[in-house]
């Protein structure tokens, strides 16, 4: 900045003395041609009072003076300077001689080849007898390139004397005028660094002094504002640190914003800020739950093991794009779940075979009794055993899938086969009720046969069983946005908003009778919510009272 006033101010001052230089020419000019214009003049009107037709008139005339008489016919008579090139040609045409003429005498100036210079001329009539002469004057105009010529060594060393004044005393000011300014900047540098000086107001400026002091009052007040936002960052910190749960904040760009230390101890890493997510985990699952939160918005809850512990996981995207994700230790909770599941996998083992001896007595019964009643009981007995098996077979069909930590993936396996065999299992129950069921499309993925069968068997049995007498239910298989779709559609009774979020729960039943009349267990759609958990695949359903019901399930191949 003071390089900048420093050169700004010396180029002002020459541009000023090169205007002034240039004024002064101008002027100095027009005051030579009006002198020598009245010189000129006053020499013409004595010249031609004293010409009489005299033949040396001319001789007589001063150095510096040109007189020459013209003829009225414009012929040179005479000439103090002329060559006789020049006498020899008509005067008439001259400038001057033609403003003689006309009574109207004026001043020209021009450059004179015959005297190599430039001559100031003024011509008057002379009238002798019938004769007219012409008596013109000419004096050298002295060149204003010649004054310029003499006065621009003088005006440069006056150009750098000024030139080096004014830098000195740009210097000397802005020197002066800087000192506070600087003062102010480390003044500010300091606040900045968190070390915040009063500055003080010690310039010798007034107006300087009344900025200083309102720095300082903004600075004080900033100083405190700091002061607790460094407090409050701490004790975010602190607490962010601190948490048991493991925090991770993630950019829209997949890279680590922020980790806590849980959260660091839970991934074993030491520093992820500023890393692709990446160097976190290299679990799929907890890496596609994030990088699909950042596309869809759309918040997450799920499962995670990492070696003996396991984690409840909550990936949620912020308004500013960010995305958190939150991990909760379930290690205790999943460890009862597993005591539980396992009392009862190991309960419903037992009762399948006391149940499994009492079908088969109950069988050998009927066959040997010809009393109707006996009869009867009998075949209500059969029932509910069947009833009971079907249930039993149910609850080990789930806890054999809770127990599942990942399906085997080695097969392909095409769901069309699979749909045409479920659809063929269920016949008789469709044609009972006067349901049509049908598939359409395909699609393939990897994993376990009975998972898929199961799935789409549980699905499409409902859309059968809570159909009305002559409706409709359809299978879809279909591929979309890189998506494989099973998609389980029907015309019946549909499901109402407030049970449409417990309906997966096992043995959450809607209408409890109109179930177990239809042979329902209350665990089918658990069943295709373990399935769908087991491939990461996601499960949405839309449905209306009176109009129907769809269940959709997305997966990522
Ligand atoms: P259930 O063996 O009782 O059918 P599910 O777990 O399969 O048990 O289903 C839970 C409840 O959800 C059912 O009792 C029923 O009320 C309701 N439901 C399931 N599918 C349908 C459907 N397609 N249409 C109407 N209600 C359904």
């Amino acid at each position: 900045m003071k390089k900048r006033i420093i050169i700004a101010n010396a180029i002002i001052t020459v541009i000023a003395l090169c205007v002034m230089f240039a004024l002064g020419i101008t002027v100095t000019k027009s005051d030579y041609n009006d002198i020598t214009s009245d010189r000129i003049k006053e020499l013409t009107s004595v010249y031609v009072k004293t010409y009489e037709g005299q033949e040396d008139f001319v001789s007589g005339a001063p150095k510096d003076v040109r007189v020459t008489v013209i003829a009225g016919d414009g012929k040179v008579l005479a000439d103090s300077e002329a060559t006789g090139l020049e006498q020899a040609e008509n005067h008439l045409d001259r400038e001057e001689i033609k403003a003689a003429r006309n009574g109207n005498p004026k001043t020209v100036v021009r450059y004179s080849v015959t005297l190599g210079k430039e001559m100031m001329y003024y011509a008057e009539t002379k009238t002798i007898g019938d004769s007219t002469y012409y008596i013109r004057v000419a004096i050298p105009v002295e060149s204003v390139n010649s004054y310029v010529n003499k006065s621009v060594p003088l005006t440069l060393s006056i150009m750098f004397f000024a030139a080096f004044l004014s830098c000195a005393a740009g210097i000397i000011c802005t020197s002066g005028l800087l000192k506070p300014l600087q003062t102010i900047k480390n003044g500010l540098a300091e606040i900045e660094r968190g070390e915040y000086k009063q500055i003080p107001p010690t310039t010798g400026d007034a107006e300087l002094n009344k900025i200083l002091c309102d720095i300082n009052d903004v600075s004080e007040k900033l100083k405190d504002s700091i002061k607790e936002a460094r407090g409050e960052r701490e004790r975010l910190d602190y607490i962010f640190n601190n948490v048991s749960d493991g925090i991770a904040v993630i950019n829209s760009d997949l890279t680590v914003s922020a980790a806590n230390r849980s959260l660091k101890t839970i991934f074993g890493v030491k520093d992820a800020s500023g890393k692709d997510i990446n160097v976190l985990t290299a679990d799929e699952k907890f890496i596609s739950a994030v990088s699909e939160t950042a596309k869809d918005k759309k918040d997450r809850l799920f499962t995670l093991s990492f070696g003996e512990k396991w984690f409840l996981v909550s990936v949620r995207s912020t308004e500013k794009d960010t995305i958190i994700a939150v991990l909760t230790e379930v290690t205790a909770e999943k460890q009862s779940e597993k005591v539980r599941l396992e009392f009862f996998a190991n309960a419903s083992h037992e009762l399948k075979t006391p149940l499994t001896a009492i079908k088969g007595f109950n069988e050998m019964i009927a066959l040997g009794v010809k009393d109707e009643k006996i009869k009867d009981y009998s075949s209500r007995i059969e029932k509910e055993t069947d009833r009971m098996l079907v249930l039993i077979g149910d609850m080990l069909k789930l806890s054999k899938l809770e127990n599942l930590r990942a399906p085997d993936k080695s097969e392909e396996i095409s769901l069309k086969n699979v749909a045409e065999e479920v659809i063929q299992s269920l016949k008789p129950i469709a044609e009972e009720r006067g349901v049509s069921l049908c598939a359409s499309g395909d699609i393939s993925l990897k994993g376990e046969r009975e998972h898929f069968y199961e799935l789409i068997k549980n699905l499409a049995e409902n859309a059968v069983r809570y159909n009305k007498q002559g409706g409709h239910a359809e299978i879809k298989l279909f591929e979309r946005g890189g998506k494989k779709y099973v998609e389980v559609s029907d015309d019946g009774i549909g499901i109402d908003e407030e049970h449409q979020s417990r309906i997966f729960e096992r043995f959450y039943r809607v209408d409890k009778s109109r179930s177990r009349a239809t042979g329902g267990t209350g665990l089918g759609l658990a069943i295709v919510k373990h399935i769908g958990e087991l491939y990461g695949a996601e499960i949405s359903l839309k449905s209306r009272i009176g109009f129907g019901t769809t269940f959709t399930v997305a997966f990522v191949d």
